[in-house]
């Protein structure tokens, strides 16, 4: 089995680099999935209350029957709950929502929670930032961090000496890299993770470039793809209810892409999103 190399995030916390991600999941169908993919050697698990499917996923992991201790957990604030933003009840709202989606995973933290998306029309993050800090200080969340922020959204969090963010997760793959926030993250010491790391396993993995690149290997575009991830210092977290590709997504070691493979992956971008852009979403 895949021995996944973990990313130490600036809290001191080991995340794995390569998890498995359940939007779009049914709830009644995330606990198979979630306990095939521990079975096959996934130690992360990406869900967010949003997804509705949170008792699934916390059902998975305790069917696979792996110390919780050995799972890297995450999930997201999803906004409805804290439509006052700026006001002092979105720390309270942010609290509840924490509870309620620990509730649903049957557990007492979580090892990531994130707010899931920016919403800079929506005023100030203060007051939700504070409840962050406030889990991340009692442990109930070993880290926090954020989703779909750039680099303005990440500007607010950055000042007055409030927590960093471990994690800012956000569309990448080899279409859309992100190298620009990438390079600001860096400067930061926030860990990027990539959401769609397959570009939702359509186009992308069909491009010529990338078959070319795993007939090399003797590998699939899909695990050149999470190679190229892993080896750019990105956390991916591939979604898949199909077990066969479970399993194949975690076969990402025991081969290596040197600098002509990693070029020949780069070569496919085109710099255009799959989703909408975080930055000017309103989802309210
Ligand atoms: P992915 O890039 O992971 O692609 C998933 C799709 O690719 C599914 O349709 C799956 O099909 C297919 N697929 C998976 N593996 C393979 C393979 N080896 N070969 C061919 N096709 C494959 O897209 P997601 O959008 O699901 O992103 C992954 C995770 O990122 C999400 O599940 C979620 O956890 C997170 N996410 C977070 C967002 C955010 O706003 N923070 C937004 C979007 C995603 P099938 O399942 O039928 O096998």
């Amino acid at each position: 089995m895949s021995t996944i190399p973990s990313i130490t995030l600036n809290n001191g916390l080991a995340m794995p680099q390569l998890g498995f991600g359940v939007w779009q999941v049914a709830d009644d169908e995330a606990a198979t999935a979630v306990r095939t993919a521990i079975e096959s050697g996934y130690r992360s698990i990406d869900t967010a209350a949003v997804y509705e499917n949170e008792v699934g996923t916390g059902r998975g992991i305790r069917e696979a029957g792996v110390p919780r201790e050995e799972l890297f957990l995450t999930t997201k604030l999803w906004n409805s709950g804290t439509k006052d933003w700026s006001g002092t009840s979105g720390r309270d709202a942010v609290l509840r929502e924490f509870d309620a989606s620990l509730e649903r995973l049957g557990t007492d933290y979580v090892d990531l929670y994130l707010i899931h998306w920016p919403r800079p029309m929506h005023g100030s993050y203060g007051n939700i930032w504070q409840a962050f800090e406030e889990l991340a200080a009692d442990g109930r969340a070993k880290a926090v961090g954020v989703s779909n922020f750039g680099p303005a959204e990440l500007g607010h969090l950055l000042g007055a000496g409030s927590l960093v963010p471990a994690v800012n997760q956000v569309e990448l793959h080899p279409y859309f890299p992100q190298q620009e926030l990438r390079a600001f993250h860096a400067e930061h010491g926030v860990a990027t993770e990539a959401w769609s790391p397959l570009g939702q396993g359509k186009e992308l993995l069909g491009e010529p470039a990338l078959a070319k690149v795993a007939a090399k290997h003797g590998r699939t575009p899909a695990q050149v793809v999470l190679r190229w991830h892993l080896q750019s210092g990105v956390i991916a977290i591939p979604k898949s209810v199909t077990p066969s590709r479970i399993r194949e997504n975690f076969e990402v070691t025991g081969f290596e892409l040197d600098a002509e493979d990693m070029a020949a992956v780069a070569s496919v971008a085109t710099g255009r999103r799959i989703g909408p852009d975080p930055t000017g979403f309103d989802w309210n």
